[in-house]
């Protein structure tokens, strides 16, 4: 199948598992000194991986993560330390390489603790950047990452992927019952899925919570004065209703979870924060590596962090769990704490909660 094929099939149907198969695999002409870099088994990850790296000699790890993309894998526990190390053990990546440095994806940090990965493999870690586009810079420049390389957008082009991930499979649904009863309606449904679908994740993040009843409201009034004013009989008027329905429904759905820029729906309701304790931090700047929202600035001559920008802070937990002193830790307005410990436990289901393999959060509190 041609590659543009694979890709637009890929990103449409990108809920369910597209595996490759895991192993060592040469991008170039990889020597002895090459980086050595490890993604997750998801084919379309691969692929692009492969293809921005283009002119750059490198050894690609790929683990076997389920066949899903590398933060829904680290987040929902198919992308684990024990998944890196196995790779590591079992690919014969030592054998090709006289270092033993491994560039992991950014958005891994979730799940793969760095220095548990050092510790039983005697490889050391780093998160590369993430976005795949910046790999090659980012080891042209040694490992150094701007802040570009380190923070996530929800850019336009993810935005419309993700739509077309939503409206695909629901057209095929919603196509399938109109080719049925209504062959005239297979079109324009179709067309109104990808088009909610792309107004949906265009603005959903953009609109205050409070305002989004407001919003689907006004989108209601507004969609039955259009038929009304058109002249459309009661079938018009019924769709006219339904749509902005659907629009206000996927609006006001919880997304916890779903991409690194929302927080844990573990948090829902409560208050924790992200909280550092100074006198522990030393300085190793982990948390700086691997937060996708910048909320950690460097002080280089005291090596320690500042949580500058907390409020930025979606609750991934991703610099908990790396920090190897557990210097940070959540903590609520009752003082309440989750441990680093207990964080590295926690796995997102598929509704983005973090659910799996967890205590009641009062088991854990101090
Ligand atoms: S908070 Fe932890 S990871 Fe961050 S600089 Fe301090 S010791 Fe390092
Ligand atoms: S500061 Fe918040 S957003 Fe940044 S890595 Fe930590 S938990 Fe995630």
């Amino acid at each position: 199948m041609p590659e543009f094929l694979k890709d637009l099939l890929q990103t449409a149907f990108r809920m369910v598992p597209w595996p490759t198969e895991p192993g060592l695999r040469r991008v170039g002409s990889p020597g002895r000194r090459s980086p050595v870099l490890l993604t997750a088994n998801y084919d379309l990850t691969v692929r692009r991986l492969v293809r921005a790296l283009r002119g750059v000699d490198a050894w690609l790890l790929v683990a076997p993560a389920g066949g899903i993309n590398v933060w829904c894998a680290a987040a929902g526990g198919h992308l684990t330390t024990h998944q890196v190390v196995t790779a590591l053990k079992t690919s014969g990546v030592a054998e090709q390489v006289d270092h033993r440095e491994l560039v992991l994806p950014q958005l891994a940090a979730t799940g793969v603790e760095g220095l548990a990965v050092f510790r039983r493999s005697r490889w050391r870690v780093r998160f590369g950047p993430v976005r795949a586009q910046d790999l090659p810079a980012y080891l042209a420049a040694n490992g150094e990452k701007t802040d570009s390389m380190r923070r996530v957008v929800f850019s336009l082009h993810d935005r419309l992927e993700m739509a077309a991930a939503w409206a695909a499979p629901i057209s095929i649904v919603l196509a399938a019952g109109a080719l049925l009863l209504r062959p005239a309606w297979t079109l324009p449904l179709v067309g109104l899925c990808f088009g909610l679908a792309a107004a949906v994740f265009l603005v959903y993040d953009r609109i205050p919570r409070h305002r989004k009843l407001v919003v689907g409201g006004a989108a209601t009034l507004a969609s039955l004065a259009a038929v009304f004013l058109a002249g459309g009989g009661s079938a018009a008027h019924a769709g006219a209703l339904l749509a902005p329905a659907a629009l206000l429904g996927i609006l006001t759905m919880d997304y916890a979870g779903s991409t690194p820029t929302e927080g844990s729906g573990h948090f829902d309701g409560q208050d924790w924060k992200i909280t550092l304790d100074l006198e522990r931090c030393d300085g190793v700047f982990r948390c700086w590596e691997v937060c996708p929202e910048a909320c950690f600035e460097k002080r280089e001559a005291a090596r320690v962090v500042d949580l500058a920008h907390d409020e930025r802070c979606v609750r991934c937990g991703a610099c908990v769990v790396q920090c190897p002193q557990d210097a940070l830790f959540f903590q609520d307005g009752a003082g309440r704490r989750i441990e680093p410990e207990t964080l590295r436990r926690f796995k997102l289901n598929l509704l983005g909660k973090r659910t799996v393999g967890v205590p009641a959060v009062d088991d854990d509190a101090a």
